[in-house]
């Protein structure tokens, strides 16, 4: 490892509280996308409050800075997107710069599968939209149970592939894939927090607290007009040739008539094919995704 790499992954961990000889071990990672750095920031805060309940915990919990060269950057990846890049065999060359990142990362966590430790991992992201908080279900093992007060996104569309939620879930690692809101929004690393602090009671880390009630009640508010279960019925994949250009305005979990005008490309209008909702407008350079389309299955209570 050279001196330059190593100052690097200094950065890495955020906080490590907890028993060090604890069974299981719940870890954050904030900032897998260099331009989400309000995960990083919920890591940073559920730390502060963690330390005066050190007492308390009942497992080690580790924070961790995801993709430490583009969040220098402020950019979504350095040479290749680093949540879409744990899948074996890599396709990725050495030199890449996130195939280090990840090497990073699984040098911190698989020792810890090694050792037979339980370990739970909550993963943080934001969007380039505005949104109200929500959870990705595209892992089978999942950390937070179905009443849980956000909606879920289910995806069985499986564009998904090489996150690395799924590359750990596929290790026997339960999981949280969350995401807290728009990249700019102040709110977002605070909604963030809020959905780990219900992983850590969820994870049995933590008893019953005061703080994550609060959590569970703000959560709860944020939430109430979205759907509590979309489904994915539609990827709207671009490439650069395709000049895609979204309508102004558009939020995550926005409804749309049939009909709808949603964006622009070189072959002229998108519209929406029937009623829906409204996925992941892109509204930033790097990505390739246009947009995605659900549908509603059912509204919790
Ligand atoms: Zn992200």
């Amino acid at each position: 490892m050279t001196v330059q790499r190593e100052a690097r992954e200094e950065k890495r961990i955020i906080g490590e509280i907890g028993p060090v000889d604890s069974e299981c071990v719940f870890v954050c990672v904030g900032g897998l996308h260099g331009n989400e750095p309000a995960g990083v920031r919920a890591i940073e805060s559920l730390f502060e409050k963690l330390d005066p309940l050190r007492d308390q915990l009942s497992s080690r919990i580790i924070g961790l800075r995801g993709n430490i060269g583009a969040l220098e950057a402020n950019l979504r990846y350095l040479d290749t997107d680093l949540n879409r890049s744990w899948k074996e065999p890599q396709d990725s060359p050495e030199s890449c710069r996130e195939e280090q990142e990840k090497a990073a990362i699984q040098a911190i966590i698989l020792p810890l599968l090694a050792e037979k430790k339980k370990v739970f991992l909550a993963d943080l992201h934001t969007t380039s939209s505005e949104s109200t908080p929500f959870l990705w279900d595209q892992c089978v093992k999942k950390i937070l149970p179905e009443d849980t007060p956000v909606p879920i996104l289910r995806d069985d569309v499986e564009r998904l592939t090489g996150t690395m939620a799924c590359y750990f879930s596929s290790l026997g690692v339960p999981v949280i894939c969350a995401e807290g809101g728009s990249h700019y929004s102040p709110a977002s690393a605070r909604h963030l927090e809020d959905i780990v602090w219900l992983g850590l009671r969820a994870a049995g880390a933590l008893p019953e607290l005061e703080i994550i009630e609060e959590a569970e009640g703000r959560l709860r508010a944020v939430t109430e007009e979205v759907p509590g279960l979309l489904h994915i019925f539609h990827h709207h994949m671009i490439s650069p040739e395709d000049r895609f250009q979204m309508e102004p305005g558009f939020k995550n979990f926005d409804p749309l008539k049939k009909g709808t005008l949603i964006a622009h490309d070189q072959n002229g209008e998108i519209r929406a094919p029937q009623d829906c909702f409204l996925l992941l407008p892109l509204y930033q350079p790097q990505g390739d995704d246009g947009f995605l389309l659900a549908s509603a299955e059912e509204r919790r209570s």
